[in-house]
C-alpha cells in the first residue's frame, strides 16, 4: 500500500499533524474538524511510514465503539491486522494491564471488576454492617465522595483530615472499603484507574518495560481526562517526546466526574517541547448548524479560542419546533422520522438525543407503537439487567469464592430457605474473623451453629456452587454459563414468572449464553488468563455494546453525554427547557451553566445536514408536572439560521363559531384570530393562531403576563373575555 492513502483524504493542517516528527504535539480544535481522523491517519503514518510495530502503538478513546471503530479504520487503511496495539478505554486498558500483573498490583489472580450499581450494594451493606444510618448517610453520596477520592489519585490513609464530621463519617466507610474490597478481590472503576496509575509508579522495572514498549502512545477527547488517568498518561511518556492528544476545550462534558479541562494546559507546560496544531475546517456540519453551535458557545467565557468555518452551503435552517408537552414533543419527532424513513432514509441516520435518561421513555413508547426499531444507548443495559447479574454473580462465585458481593447476591436466589437471620450471623462471623462471607459460612456450619433447617439450606447452597465449580472445569464457556443458569434453578425460577417480564427475562438468560459462546477470547487476550475470568471483566468492562446488533437499521436513543464524537444525518435535539437543559442545578452556578452550554454544542455539532431543536411548554417529568421557559441556550442561536416549524402546512384556518354558551370554549367549537381569552394559570391573552383538528386543535395564544403560548384545546380550559 502507498502513503497517498494515508495523506490523501487530508487538508494542509491535518498533514502536518499527522506527518510531524516525534514529539508531543496538541491538536486543539473544535467539532467535526476531524481530529478523530488525524489521530487514526498518525498511527497508520507511524506504522507504514515511520516502520513502527503495530505492538508499540497505544491509543486511548473514550468508548468502547470508538475503539472498535479505530481499530476498524486503522485495519482498512493498512489492511494489516491491528489487534497487537493496545487500543480501548482508560478503564479498558488498565484492566488489561492489571490482569497481566496482578501479583504486582497486589491483587488475587481471580480479581473481579464490578460496576456502580455493584459498588453501591456493597457500600449499602458495609453501612449496615458498621452500623451507620444509610437514612442519614446516603450510601450515593459515600460512593461519590470515594471514587471522587480515587479519580484524584487519594486513598483513604492519604485523606488530608480536616477533622469535621462529615470528612471522618466518610472516610471511616472508605477505609472499611478499601479493606472488603481488598479481601473480596473486587475492583470498582475508578479503582482500576487508581491501581493502574499505582502499579506503574511503584514498579520501576515494569514501567520501564512499558514505557519502551510504547514508542507512541495517543489520546482522543482529552479535554474530559481526569487527574489520575493524566497522571498515568505522565508516567507512561516521561521523559520522551511521544505523546499526541487530541481536544476540544469547548467539548469537555465531564467536568461533573472529575474531568479536568485544565489539563489541556498542563499538557503545554509539562511537555514543554510540544507543537500546538489547530484545525478550522468542519467537514461535518452544514453552515447553518456551524453558525448556530459557534454563536451559542460564544457565550462562554476563558475558552481557548477557535473559530470553525465550512465549504459546504448553508443548507436547510436548523427546526424549531415549540411542542405542546412532552407527549406532543414525541409525536412531532417520530413524525419527522416517519417521514424522513418515507422519503427513504436510514433510521440508523437519525438520532434524539437528550439531557436525562428519563426522557426516553416518551419517545420509546411512541417509536414501540408505530412498530419503528431504535436502540438505546446507556439505558438499562444488557450486563446490569438483574437475571443477567444474578447469573454473572453465580459465574463469579464459582471463580472465586471470596467474591462477597457475587455470595450475597445469590446466596437466597432463587429463594432457598436462607433467610435474613442465617445471613446476619454470616455477616456477623465474617466482620469478627475478617474473613470472607464464604469462609464464614463454612465455619459457621462445622461448629453447627445453625438450626437443622437454616443449616440443609445452607449446606446446599455450599454443595451447589462446589459441585458447579467441579462439574463444569472442563466445559466450553458458554457450557458452563448454560449449565449455571440451569442447575442452579434461576431460568426454571424466571419461567414461572408471570408475563411478558419473565419471558423477556429467560431471553436473556439464553442471550447470555449466545454472547459466552461467540466471545472472542483472544482478542484482549495476550497474557492467557482463565476464559471465565476474561469473560466476567468483559461484562463488567463492555456493559454498553451487546444490546441489540450494529448493523441493524435502527433510530439511535442517547444521552447528549453519550454522543459524544459521533455525527448523524439528522439529529433532534429534545427538551431545551430550562431547568432540564440546563438542569436546574447548573442554572445559579456560572461553572456549570457553562458545561452545559458546551453539552449543547456536542449535542447541536453532531449533526450533519439537519438538526431539529424541541421543547415543551409543559412537562411532565419526575412525576411532576412543570410549565417551562423555552431553553436560555435558543436565544443564543441568531434567528436567521433557525426556523420555527407547525405542525401542519395548513396555518391558522379561518374561523367562524364564537363561544360556547357557557362561555366556556369546547373542544369542538372553534373561534376568531384575535379574540380575547383567559386561562387560569396564563391569565388574559389574544388568540394569534389555530391549527390541528378534534383532540389535537392548539391555539396560539398572546399572554399579556405569560408570552406567547401554544395551548391544546381540549385541557385549555380557555375562557371567552
Ligand atoms: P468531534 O470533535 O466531534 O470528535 P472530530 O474533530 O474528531 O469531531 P472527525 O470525526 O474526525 O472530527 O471528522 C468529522 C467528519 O469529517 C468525519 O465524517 C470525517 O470523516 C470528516 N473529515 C475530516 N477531515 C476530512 C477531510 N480532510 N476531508 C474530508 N472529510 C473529512
Ligand atoms: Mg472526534
Amino acid at each position: 500500500m502507498d502513503v497517498t492513502e494515508i495523506i490523501d483524504p487530508l487538508n494542509e493542517m491535518q498533514r502536518q499533524a499527522v506527518t510531524a516528527p516525534n514529539q508531543p504535539m496538541l491538536v486543539l480544535a473544535g467539532a467535526g474538524s476531524g481530529k478523530t481522523r488525524v489521530l487514526v491517519h498518525r498511527i497508520a503514518w507511524q506504522i507504514q511510514v515511520e516502520g513502527l510495530s503495530p505492538q508499540s502503538i497505544l491509543a486511548v478513546t473514550f468508548t468502547n465503539k470508538a475503539a472498535a471503530e479505530m481499530r476498524l479504520r486503522i485495519e482498512s487503511l493498512l489492511d494489516i491486522s491491528a489487534r497487537a496495539m493496545w487500543i480501548g478505554t482508560f478503564h479498558g486498558l488498565a484492566h488489561r494491564l492489571l490482569r497481566r500483573h496482578s501479583k504486582e498490583a497486589g491483587l488475587p489472580e481471580t480479581f473481579q471488576v464490578i460496576d456502580s450499581d455493584d459498588q453501591y450494594r456493597l457500600i449499602k451493606r458495609l453501612l449496615k454492617s458498621l452500623n451507620i444510618d444509610d437514612g442519614k448517610w446516603p450510601p450515593r453520596q459515600i460512593q461519590w465522595f470515594i471514587n471522587g477520592q480515587k479519580d484524584e489519585g487519594i486513598r483513604a490513609a492519604s485523606v488530608v483530615e480536616t477533622g469535621d464530621l462529615f470528612q471522618r463519617q466518610m472516610l471511616l466507610v472508605y477505609r472499611a472499603y478499601e479493606e472488603i474490597c481488598q479481601r473480596s478481590g473486587l475492583v470498582d472503576f475508578a479503582e482500576l484507574l487508581l491501581k493502574a496509575h499505582e502499579l506503574l509508579r511503584d514498579n520501576p522495572d515494569l514501567l520501564n518495560f512499558y514505557q519502551k514498549r510504547f514508542k507512541q502512545v495517543h489520546v482522543d477527547e482529552f479535554q474530559d481526562t481526569n487527574t489520575i488517568q493524566y497522571a498515568w498518561l505522565r508516567l507512561l511518556t516521561q521523559n520522551q517526546q511521544n505523546l499526541f492528544v487530541v481536544g476540544d476545550d469547548d467539548q469537555s462534558i465531564y467536568g461533573w466526574r472529575g474531568a479536568k479541562i485544565e489539563n489541556l494546559f498542563s499538557f503545554q507546560s509539562h511537555y514543554p517541547d510540544h507543537q500546538v496544531i489547530r484545525l478550522e475546517q468542519n467537514y461535518r456540519s452544514t453552515g447553518n448548524i456551524l453558525k448556530a453551535a459557534n454563536s451559542l458557545i460564544d457565550n462562554n467565557q476563558g475558552r481557548m479560542g477557535k473559530e470553525l468555518w465550512t465549504a459546504s452551503g448553508d443548507g436547510e435552517p436548523i427546526s424549531l419546533y415549540a411542542a405542546f408537552n412532552e407527549q406532543d414533543e414525541a409525536y412531532f419527532v417520530i413524525e419527522r422520522i416517519r417521514k424522513w424513513v418515507n422519503e427513504g432514509g436510514l433510521r440508523s441516520d437519525v438520532a434524539i438525543l437528550y439531557r436525562s435518561n428519563a426522557q426516553s421513555r416518551q419517545f420509546e413508547e411512541k417509536l414501540m407503537s408505530t412498530g419503528m426499531p431504535y436502540r438505546v444507548y446507556g439505558g438499562l443495559r444488557f450486563f446490569e439487567r438483574a437475571e443477567i447479574k444474578n447469573a454473572l454473580a453465580y459465574l463469579r462465585l464459582i471463580s472465586n469464592r471470596l467474591d462477597d458481593a457475587a455470595f450475597e447476591r445469590v446466596i437466597n436466589m432463587p429463594t432457598r430457605g436462607i433467610g435474613a437471620k442465617t445471613m446476619d450471623d454470616i455477616r456477623l462471623k465474617a466482620q469478627h474473623t475478617n474473613k470472607s462471607l464464604w469462609q464464614a459460612a463454612l465455619d459457621l456450619l462445622s461448629e453447627s451453629a445453625f438450626t437443622a433447617r437454616a443449616s440443609n439450606a445452607l449446606q446446599g447452597f455450599v454443595k451447589l456452587i462446589n459441585d458447579l465449580a467441579e462439574s463444569s472445569q472442563d466445559l466450553e464457556l458458554y457450557e458452563k454459563v448454560k449449565s449455571v443458569i440451569e442447575k442452579t434453578g434461576l431460568i426454571e425460577t424466571y419461567k414461572k414468572e408471570k408475563g411478558e417480564k419473565g419471558e423477556a427475562r429467560v431471553e436473556n438468560l439464553e442471550e447470555l449464553v449466545n454472547a459466552a459462546r461467540s466471545f472472542d477470547y483472544d482478542q484482549d487476550n495476550d497474557e492467557n488468563l482463565g476464559e471465565l475470568e476474561m469473560f466476567l471483566s468483559y461484562a463488567a468492562l463492555e456493559a454498553g455494546e451487546m444490546q441489540g446488533n450494529d448493523s441493524d437499521d435502527c433510530v439511535q436513543l442517547m444521552t447528549l453525554h453519550s454522543a459524544k464524537g459521533l455525527e448523524f444525518p439528522l439529529v433532534f435535539l429534545v427538551g431545551l427547557e430550562d431547568g432540564l437543559f440546563p438542569s436546574q442545578q447548573s442554572v445559579d452556578d456560572p461553572g456549570r451553566l457553562e458545561e452545559e452550554r458546551r453539552l449543547c454544542y456536542v449535542g447541536m455539532t453532531r449533526a450533519m445536514s439537519d438538526l431539529y431543536l424541541t421543547y415543551a411548554e409543559s412537562r411532565r417529568l419526575y412525576g411532576r408536572e412543570t410549565i417551562a421557559r423555552p431553553s436560555r441556550f435558543l436565544r443564543e442561536i441568531p434567528a436567521e439560521t433557525m426556523q420555527e416549524v407547525r405542525v401542519r402546512a395548513q396555518v391558522s384556518r379561518p374561523v367562524t363559531a364564537g363561544a360556547s354558551i357557557s362561555g366556556q370554549i369546547q373542544q369542538n367549537n372553534t373561534f376568531k384570530l384575535g379574540q380575547h381569552v383567559g386561562h387560569a394559570k396564563f391569565g388574559e391573552g389574544v388568540v394569534l393562531q389555530v391549527e390541528g383538528e378534534g383532540a389535537q386543535e392548539r391555539v396560539q395564544i398572546n399572554f399579556r403576563d405569560a408570552g406567547i403560548k401554544w395551548l391544546m384545546l381540549a385541557y385549555a380550559k380557555l375562557e371567552v373575555l
